[in-house]
């Protein structure tokens, strides 16, 4: 591991006087329901332009008083982050790879011209929040405590500039598995009338407005049965992008694999990046190349692409079993998940609960 110890000492705690009760803490627990319960604190660091960043503190968890005037209300002027902390067989708590999420949070801020903030408080928050919030950590089968770190435009001020204050926060809630009854494959509708991102936008950006203008398409795709859109680019309208918050990958029959290139309209996924690793560890060809949807439509039609599936840090890999749009709709392989994709999956998530070794340092002891 790379990275310099960040100094969670340097957050004050101001502890809670009502922490959940342990009995209710113990319930949200043994069955969570994503994003809906936080555990008691949330670990907080203020920006002004003319002091930069001060008072790094961990507080109890609660509501922000924000002025109706508050920037960030208007202008949108937010960006987040998600990862999360697994809980090892010997009971320590770990994250994967949070130098990624540091660096593109760093990204995300200039992009939406939000101060940038070092990767030793971005780590040193979630490592002061995990500190005192550990017991929240589950430890059953696929759990984990997600983390969200965010940073938004606080200055009480109506006008388009860049705000002068800002402030950076980290809460954290416990997750239980995604896939409850096994891994099971999604249906896609490929958006051919709304576009995620444009050349020059914010699409690699992970900005609270790009989440916003996705979920009239996933509204839309929702009612006409399917459980999650696919962009495509918005110059051609012929190559697949992303879905709306996971990136996409291809398997072919011959073993290699084809995904998007980072391009700066979409986002480079930290789980992305580490299965194009596994996959060409174990051997397979991996080219970062445009996909185009003529030429998948093509090669799912005469069995030369076997599999297709989305990823990212809430449900790690997503089979795709059903791929369509106002002129096709095709089943990918058989319908089911697929043996790449599901060994993959094995692997990632054996490195990140503790149960096979972290061959390229990627987990962080918090
Ligand atoms: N694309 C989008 C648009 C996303 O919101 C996410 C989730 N952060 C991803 C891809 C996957 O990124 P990661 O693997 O870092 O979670």
């Amino acid at each position: 591991s790379t990275l310099t110890t960040p100094s969670s000492a340097a957050f004050a705690l101001h502890r809670t006087d009502h922490p959940v009760p342990d009995a209710e803490r113990a319930a949200a627990l043994a069955s969570p329901r994503f994003g809906t319960v936080f555990t008691d604190h949330m670990a907080r660091v203020s920006w002004t332009h003319a002091d930069g960043w001060a008072d790094r503190r961990v507080e109890p968890y609660g509501p922000l008083q924000l002025d109706p005037a508050t920037a960030v209300l208007h202008y949108a002027q937010e960006i987040f982050e998600g990862l999360k902390a697994y809980r090892h067989p010997d009971g320590s708590v770990w994250s994967f790879r949070p130098e990624a999420n540091a660096a593109r949070f760093a990204r995300s801020a200039q992009r939406l011209a939000l101060p940038e903030l070092s990767e030793a408080d971005f780590l040193g928050a979630i490592r002061a929040l995990v500190e005192v919030d550990r017991e929240w950590v589950p430890s059953g089968e696929e759990t984990s405590l997600y983390l969200r770190p965010f940073m938004y435009a606080s200055e009480r001020f109506l006008g388009v500039r860049p705000s002068l204050e800002a402030e950076f926060l980290v809460i954290a809630s416990p997750v239980g598995p995604y896939f409850a009854g096994g891994v099971k494959p999604v249906s896609i509708w490929v958006s051919q009338q709304y576009h995620r991102a444009g050349a020059g936008g914010t699409g690699a950006a992970k900005c609270g407005g790009n989440y916003a203008a996705s979920l009239l398409p996933q509204q839309e795709a929702y009612a006409k049965g399917f459980e999650q859109v696919c962009f495509l680019d918005d110059r051609t309208g012929t190559q697949l992008e992303e879905l709306g918050g996971m990136n996409v990958v291809v398997v072919r029959a011959d073993g290699s694999v084809v995904t998007p290139p980072v391009s700066g309209t979409i986002l480079e996924g930290v789980t992305r990046s580490s299965i194009l690793q596994l996959l060409s560890d174990a051997g397979h060809e991996v080219s970062e190349r445009p996909v185009l949807l003529d030429e998948l439509r093509r090669d799912l039609a005469d069995g030369s692409v076997t599999e297709v599936f989305a990823c990212g840090t809430a449900a790690v890999m997503t089979p795709i079993g059903r791929l369509a749009s106002d002129d096709f709709d095709l089943v990918v392989g058989d319908g089911e998940a697929g043996p790449v994709t599901m060994r993959i999956r094995a692997e990632l998530t054996d490195v990140q609960y503790g149960r096979a070794a972290d061959r390229h340092g990627w987990m962080h002891r918090l």
